[in-house]
C-alpha cells in the first residue's frame, strides 16, 4: 500500500463505493491511479506521473473551482462520483469524502427535464406481488410515492417517469430477470444501496423527520412499501450529501385509481414524448407543447404521460383550457408574464442546498416581482370566471411581496457570479458592511493615492505603488532616482531596473487594509448566507408559485393548441362509448392533407375490426382513436369536430411484429407477452388497440391466437377495441359476435392504379388487395393468375365455424349451434385447425389465410358457414406440417403462399431499409419453418 498522497487516496476510495474519487490537494482535486486514467480518457485531461515512496502513479487534476463540469460530464455518463474536500486540523490538513454525486442526486443538470431518482420495494416472498415505489426530484423537491399492482404496472411508471437513477429494494436487486428489464427501459442507472435504508422502522423515522408526523400518517399511503420506498430515497438523498432535503417540503402519493394505465409499450407505439425512433421531434408532447417555462413544460408531460380518471377535476381543466382558448388577448398576456419567470422550483433546492449565488437570488426576486401581474392578468377579461381566476388565487402574493421586498432590498442589482467576491449586496442593507466598506474604501484609496503624494512630498519621479503576493504593499522607484528617498524608507528588494521599499505608516495601513477586506468580505457573506437562509426556509412559497405559473402555463399551452389547430372540447361522459365525429391525428395532421375520419366505439358496437391493404391509413386511424380518448383524459380538447368521450381506465396498444422488428426489439415471445398483459390488463372501462396479432409466427398459429383474442376481448374483458388484421377471415366474427363490427380504410381503384382515399367506412375490405398489388408491382402473369385460381379455389373450399358468445350477447350470434357452451354460459366461438381445415370442412383444401393485407369472400360477407363437425378438441398448435392430403391447390405451402402475399404487398418505396432487411429476415425464416 502506498504511503504519502496517492496513499490516502486508495484509502478513501476504499470508503466508498463511488466509481470515481476526486480529492482535493489545495489548489487542485486530483484523482490518481485508475481514476487517473479513467477520467483522463473521459474528459481528454492530461495524465502526469506522480511518484510516490519509488513507485509512480498516474494523475490527473481540475483546478478547484472548475470540479463542477468534470463531475456533471462523469455523472451524465453513469459514474458516481465522490469528492474529498480537505479541512484545517492542528497538525495540517486532513482530508474526507463531504458528496457522492449520483446520477440521480445531481443538482446541475443542463435541460428542464424532471430529474428522478426512484426506489423500488417488493415483497419479499412474492414473485409478482405489490411494488412499492418513490420518486424525488432533487432538482425541484417534488417527491411521490405510489404502490401497485404488478410488475407491468412497476415498469409503466418506471418508464414514465425514466428516472436518472434507480435504487431496488432488497428483494429487487436480486431478481436478475426484473432489474434486466428495468434496464432496458430506462436510461437511468441503477445503485445498490444500504439494505437497511428499506427497513420499515428506520423508513417510516426518516418519513416522520422529513415531513412530519401528520403527513406521513395522513397521505393515505398504508402500505409499508410505498414508506419503504421514500425511506429509502430519504436516506440516500442524506448520505450522498445533495443537500437538497430542505427542499423535499411535500410528499404526494397518487394511487391506482386516480390516473390511465398506460403501459411502457403503449406510451412509446403513441408517441407520446418520443417517436419509435427516439426523436423528441414527432411527438404528441412536442406537437401541442406552446409553453414557455420550463416547470410548464414539465408538468404538460406529466398531464400527457399520466392522463386522469376523474372527470370533476378533467372537467375543472376543460373549463380552464376552454375559457383560455377563447380569450387570446388575456392569455397572450398571461403567456407573455409568465415568459418572464424563472424556474422557481429548481431555484428553491438550490437555495435549500446552497448552490445558489446571488443571481439566482436576483431571479428568485425578478419572478416574484411577476405575481401581482400574473394574478391582476385575468382581471376584467372572461377568464375572471374560469379555474385559471382560481388557480392564480392561490398565489400567497403577501408571502410573496414580503420576500420580495426583503431580495429587492437587499441585492445588487449586477452581482458578480462569484459568493466571495464581494459586491453581492446593496448599499444601505446593512449598516455595518456599509461602514466596513467605507472604511475599506478610504484605507485603499490612501494607498491608490501614496505615490503621487510620495512624490510631490519628496521630490521623486518614478514612483508607483503595488501589491504582490510576497511583498504585500511596496513603493518602487526607479534606480536612477532610488539614492535620493527619504530615511524612512526601509529597503525590500533590488530589481534589475528600480528598488522596492516600506515604511512604517505602509505596513501599518496595510495591516488595516487587508483586516477590513477580510472583515468585509466575510461579513458579506455572512449576510449573503443569512439571505439564502431565508430564501431556502421558503422553499415552500417558491414552489407553491412555481407550481401556479407551471399549471397556468400547461393550460395555457393546452389552450393555444387548440385554437390554432382548430381543436374541439371533449364531452367527458361515464357512458362507454367513444364516439368522434371528423377526427383527426394530432400529429399527422400537422404535416398532411390529413382526411377526417369518425369512429363510433359504444355498448352496441364495442370491437371494430380494421381492414384495408397495407399504407392505407389503418395505424393512423386506431392510434388517432386512442390519442384522441388520451388527450380527453389529459384535459385537453381534441382533434375532432365533436367528441364524446366515456372515460376509460386504461388504455392499451400492441402493434406490429415488424413495427418492431425494424427496432431489432421484437421476438414473437415479446409479441406474446405483450398481448398477455392485455388481456390479462384490461377490463370493461379499457380501450385496446391492436394493430396485427399473431404475425410474428406460422399462419395458423397467428390466425388462432388473433381468433382467440377477438373472442376473448368481446366475450370476456368487453373492451373497445380497435383491430386492424390482415387476416380477412376475422371479418367473418361480425356474423357472429354481437358487438363486434367491420371498417375499412377505402382505397379507390382505376386503370390498375390505386388511389388511398383514407376515409373509413363500414364493412370489411372486399378485394383481395394482396393479388391485385402484386400484380401492380409486376410479379410475372403467370404467378398472377395462378395466385387468382387458388384463391378462388380455397373461397370455395374453405369454411368458418363460428358459435356464438356469452349468452348476454348471443341474439344474432353463431349459428345457434350450442356446441361450444360451457358451464356459465359462455360460449366459445372456435376456429378449428386440428385437421389442418376450418371444423367440419372435410374438403381437401387446407385453409389459406390470405397474409397479404386484406383478403376475404369477394362479396364481402365472410365466411360461408358450414356444419360443425362437434367441438373441436383444440385450439392452435397446428404447424404447417401437419397439412392435409396435397391438392392441386396446395403445391404451394400456404406459409409459402402467404409469404409470397405479403412480398408482393410491399411498397419498397415507402419503407424503411432496415425494415425491409427485417421482413426478408422474417420471410427467410418462415420459409426455413414451412420445409
Ligand atoms: P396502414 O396502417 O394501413 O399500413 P398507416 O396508418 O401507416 O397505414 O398510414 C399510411 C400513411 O398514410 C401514413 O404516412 C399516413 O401519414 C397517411 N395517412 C393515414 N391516414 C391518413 C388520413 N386520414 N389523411 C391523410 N393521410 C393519412
Amino acid at each position: 500500500m502506498p504511503t504519502g498522497i496517492v496513499g490516502e487516496f486508495l484509502e478513501l476510495k476504499a470508503e466508498t463505493d463511488a466509481d470515481v474519487l476526486a480529492m482535493q490537494c489545495g489548489d487542485f482535486y486530483e484523482f490518481f491511479a485508475d481514476d487517473a486514467e479513467l477520467v483522463a480518457e473521459e474528459l481528454d485531461l492530461t495524465v502526469s506521473q506522480k511518484s510516490s515512496h519509488g513507485s509512480s502513479y498516474p494523475m490527473a487534476g481540475v483546478p478547484l473551482t472548475e470540479l463542477t463540469p468534470y463531475v456533471k460530464a462523469l455523472v451524465e455518463r453513469g459514474y458516481r462520483v465522490a469528492v474529498a474536500d480537505q479541512y484545517e486540523t492542528d497538525d495540517g490538513h486532513a482530508r474526507e469524502i463531504t458528496r457522492v454525486v449520483t446520477p440521480g442526486t445531481l443538482l446541475e443538470t443542463a435541460d428542464d427535464d424532471a430529474r428522478y431518482l426512484a426506489a423500488v420495494v417488493r415483497e419479499e416472498d412474492e414473485a409478482d406481488g405489490p411494488y412499492g415505489l418513490a420518486l424525488a426530484d432533487v432538482t425541484t423537491g417534488r417527491f411521490l410515492v405510489t404502490e401497485g399492482g404488478d410488475e407491468s404496472d412497476l415498469r409503466a411508471e418506471l418508464y414514465r417517469f425514466d428516472p436518472a437513477e434507480v435504487l431496488p429494494g432488497p428483494r429487487v436487486r436480486n431478481d436478475d430477470r426484473l432489474l434486466g428489464a428495468v434496464r432496458e427501459d430506462l436510461s437511468g442507472s441503477v445503485s445498490v444501496f444500504d439494505a437497511e435504508a428499506f427497513a420499515p422502522g428506520r423508513a417510516k423515522h426518516a418519513i416522520r423527520e422529513q415531513f412530519g408526523r401528520e403527513t406521513a400518517d395522513s397521505v393515505g399511503i398504508d402500505s409499508d412499501l410505498a414508506l419503504r420506498a421514500a425511506g429509502a430515497v430519504l436516506g440516500y438523498v442524506e448520505e450522498t450529501g445533495a443537500g437538497v432535503l430542505a427542499s423535499m417540503t411535500r410528499l404526494t402519493a397518487y394511487g391506482d385509481g386516480d390516473h390511465v394505465d398506460v403501459d411502457a409499450t403503449t406510451q412509446r407505439n403513441l408517441e407520446l414524448t418520443e417517436t419509435m425512433r427516439g426523436e423528441g421531434e414527432g411527438s404528441l408532447f412536442e406537437t401541442v407543447d406552446h409553453t414557455v417555462t420550463a416547470a410548464g413544460g414539465r408538468l404538460l408531460r406529466e398531464w400527457l404521460t399520466r392522463p386522469r380518471r376523474d372527470r370533476a377535476r378533467l372537467d375543472r381543466r376543460l373549463d380552464a383550457v376552454e375559457a383560455l382558448a377563447g380569450a387570446a388577448l388575456a392569455r397572450d398576456r398571461l403567456r407573455e408574464t409568465l415568459g418572464e419567470a424563472y424556474d422557481l422550483e429548481r431555484l428553491a433546492a438550490r437555495a435549500t442546498s446552497g448552490s445558489a449565488g446571488a443571481r439566482e437570488l436576483l431571479s428568485v426576486r425578478d419572478t416574484l416581482a411577476l405575481v401581482p401581474a400574473m394574478a391582476d392578468a385575468v382581471e376584467g377579461t372572461a377568464l375572471v370566471e374560469s379555474p385559471v381566476a382560481e388557480v392564480l388565487e392561490e398565489l400567497d402574493r403577501e408571502r410573496a411581496r414580503a420576500l420580495h421586498g426583503e431580495l429587492a432590498d437587499a441585492l445588487a442589482d449586477d452581482p458578480p457570479k462569484a459568493k466571495t467576491q464581494g459586491g453581492l449586496l446593496r448599499e444601505g442593507y446593512d449598516g455595518e458592511l456599509d461602514e466596513l466598506i467605507a472604511s475599506h474604501e478610504e484605507a485603499r484609496e490612501w494607498l491608490d493615492t501614496l505615490a503621487e503624494r510620495e512624490k510631490r512630498r519628496h521630490g521623486l519621479s518614478h514612483v508607483t505603488v503595488d501589491r504582490n503576493k510576497t511583498d504585500g504593499y511596496y513603493i518602487q522607484i526607479g534606480k536612477s532616482v532610488a539614492d535620493q528617498v527619504p530615511e524612512h524608507y526601509r529597503e525590500i528588494k533590488t530589481l534589475k531596473n528600480s528598488k522596492r521599499f516600506v515604511t512604517d505608516e505602509l505596513d501599518e495601513r496595510e495591516r488595516e487594509v487587508l483586516r477590513l477586506e477580510e472583515a468585509r468580505g466575510e461579513l458579506e457573506y455572512e449576510l449573503f448566507e443569512e439571505l439564502r437562509e431565508r430564501v431556502a426556509d421558503d422553499a415552500e412559497l417558491l414552489q407553491d408559485v412555481g407550481r401556479v405559473v407551471a399549471e397556468v402555463d400547461a393550460l395555457a399551452s393546452l389552450a393555444t393548441h387548440a385554437a390554432g389547430n382548430d381543436w374541439t372540447r371533449p364531452e367527458l361522459t361515464d357512458e362507454r362509448r367513444l364516439d368522434v365525429e371528423a377526427g383527426r391525428h394530432p400529429v399527422v395532421e400537422r404535416t398532411t392533407d390529413f382526411v377526417p375520419n369518425d369512429l363510433r366505439l359504444d355498448g352496441e358496437r364495442g370491437f371494430l375490426i380494421v381492414t384495408g391493404p397495407n399504407m392505407s391509413g389503418k395505424s393512423t386511424y386506431m392510434r388517432q382513436a386512442a390519442l384522441i380518448q388520451l388527450l380527453a383524459q389529459a384535459g385537453s380538447f381534441v382533434p375532432a369536430r365533436a367528441a364524446e368521450v366515456g372515460l376509460v381506465d386504461g388504455i392499451y396498444t400492441r402493434v406490429g411484429a415488424l413495427d418492431e422488428l425494424a427496432q431489432g426489439r421484437s421476438t414473437f415471445m415479446v409479441e406474446m407477452q405483450e398481448l398477455s398483459n392485455i388481456l390479462h390488463s384490461a377490463t370493461e372501462d379499457s380501450l385496446v388497440i391492436l394493430d396485427e396479432v399473431g404475425r410474428g409466427t406460422a399462419t395458423y398459429d397467428g390466425i388462432s391466437i388473433a381468433w382467440a383474442a377477438t373472442e376473448y376481448l368481446h366475450n370476456e374483458v368487453r373492451a373497445r377495441t380497435l383491430f386492424a388484421t390482415h387476416y380477412h377471415e376475422l371479418t367473418a366474427l361480425a356474423d357472429h359476435l354481437p358487438r363486434v363490427a367491420n371498417v375499412h380504410v377505402a382505397v379507390d381503384e382505376r386503370d390498375g392504379e390505386v388511389t388511398f382515399l383514407r376515409t373509413v367506412r363500414d364493412g370489411p375490405t372486399n378485394r383481395s388487395y394482396g393479388v391485385h398489388v402484386a400484380d401492380l408491382a409486376g410479379v410475372p402473369t403467370p404467378v398472377v393468375s395462378r395466385a387468382d385460381e387458388v384463391l378462388d379455389r380455397l373461397r370455395e373450399e374453405k369454411a368458418i365455424e363460428a358459435k356464438g358468445s356469452r349468452g348476454r350477447d348471443a341474439s344474432g350470434a353463431g349459428g345457434g349451434d350450442p356446441a361450444g357452451a360451457d358451464g356459465d354460459g359462455t360460449r366459445q366461438v372456435v376456429f378449428d385447425l386440428s385437421s389442418g381445415s376450418f371444423a367440419g370442412d372435410d374438403g381437401a383444401g387446407s385453409v389459406e389465410t390470405d397474409a397479404a393485407g386484406g383478403e376475404g369472400s369477394r362479396n364481402g360477407t365472410g365466411p360461408e358457414s358450414a356444419g360443425s363437425g362437434g367441438p373441436p378438441e383444440s385450439v392452435g398448435g397446428t404447424e404447417s406440417g401437419e397439412q392435409p392430403e396435397t391438392t392441386e391447390a396446395d403445391r404451394l405451402d400456404p406459409e409459402a403462399r402467404a409469404v409470397i402475399g405479403e412480398l408482393s404487398d410491399v411498397d419498397v418505396a415507402e419503407t424503411a431499409p432496415v425494415e425491409l432487411l427485417a421482413r426478408v429476415q422474417e420471410w427467410q425464416e418462415r420459409l426455413g419453418e414451412g420445409r
